[in-house]
């Protein structure tokens, strides 16, 4: 009866251990488990040292028997941990998953500056109509921004431009006009462009900024009238303010056209009848221009006898207030979110 009641001790102490392997909730649990019974110290290893006090003809089965347990329990033993592992990799999948009902996060949208969107208009208006569209650099030399534009050194129209110089020849350029005097040096007539860029001027209030836009435009052929000049402005201006607006030229002067030109269109908050923008007057003033002085032809090389041309120059920040209502100039230029984001 002592070996029956041995294998029965062997069999209720791994009853005992595959139920605690059973019951263990994770891997340190379980490892606990597996040293109680299986280590150098543990339970079953026990038995096995004990098989020295038994007769030597019980040794053999009890060792079976002991052995047998082992390898039951072991077995047990990885079978769950595999399942233990199964489980915390299913649950840290589970935290881990995206839930695609929440709603997403939002990706502001940007836009285009409301200087650059005009610029692209008038761009593609001209454009439209044949002008091709030219650049020039933004530090001029004397020659460019006025001796060829028919402004000498000791010319009164030097005061009416506050310029900034960067040596003794060289400034920021005043006006796109230059624009015109590279082009009309590279180029053979007939060509009718247009040169939208940056300008600066040393003036800074309410209506003006150190640097602002123009875009200049240049129209050179062996026909090339006033009347063209009147035409095109009409029709570009209309175009650009989406509205049948008239068109006033009042007489004017500059130095590098003869004659010279300012045009004021229509009222286009009162339609003439005189509001506040308009001061009343029905007419509000957006360009000059006038017919390319002779003596500007001459300092290019082109014959002024065979050629005509004219030119005109108008201020982008100007016309951008017009036709989005804006009534501060430096709204353009401080970068505000707020008053950008009505442009997207
Ligand atoms: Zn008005």
């Amino acid at each position: 009866m002592a070996s029956a009641s041995h294998t029965e001790m062997i069999a209720s102490v791994t009853d005992q251990a595959v139920a605690e392997v059973d019951a263990a909730q994770n891997e340190a649990q379980l490892d606990l488990v597996r040293v109680r019974y299986l280590g150098r110290k543990g339970l079953l290893t026990a038995k096995l040292k004990s098989i020295g006090d038994l007769p030597e003809a019980k040794r053999r089965e009890f060792g079976a028997a002991v052995n047998a347990a082992k390898s039951l329990l072991t077995a047990r033993i990885e079978s769950q941990l595999l399942t233990l592992q199964r489980v915390s990799r299913a649950s840290a999948l589970a935290s881990e998953s995206v839930d695609v009902t929440l709603p997403g996060r939002r990706n502001d949208r940007g836009g285009v500056h409301p200087v650059t969107r005009t610029v692209r208009r008038i761009n593609e208006i001209f454009h439209s109509i044949g002008f091709d569209v030219a650049e020039g650099p933004e530090v001029e030399d004397d020659f460019h921004n006025f001796g060829a534009l028919n402004i000498p050194l000791d010319h009164p129209a030097r005061a009416m431009h506050d310029t900034f110089y960067v040596d003794d020849d060289h400034v920021l350029r005043t006006h796109t006009s230059p624009v015109q005097i590279r082009y009309m040096k590279s180029h053979k007539p007939p060509f009718q462009l247009i040169a939208p860029g940056r300008v600066y001027r040393c003036d800074s209030d309410v209506t003006h900024t150190p640097m602002f836009h123009q875009v200049e435009g240049l129209v050179v052929g062996t026909d090339v009238s006033f009347a063209d000049l009147k035409g095109v402005l009409t029709y570009v201006a209309q175009e650009f303010f989406e509205t049948d607006l008239p068109l006033r030229f009042r007489p004017s002067y500059f130095p590098f056209t003869e004659p010279s030109a300012e045009v004021d269109i229509g009222c286009i908050f009162c339609e003439g009848e005189g509001c506040r923008i308009c001061q009343r007057t029905g007419w509000i003033e957006i360009l000059g221009c006038g017919m390319v002085h002779p003596e500007v032809f001459r300092h290019v090389g082109i014959d002024n006898e065979a050629y005509t041309g004219y030119a005109f120059g108008m201020g982008i920040e100007r016309v951008t207030m017009l036709r989005y209502g804006v009534d501060d100039l430096r709204l353009f230029f401080n970068n505000e979110l707020t008053f950008l984001s009505q442009f997207r």
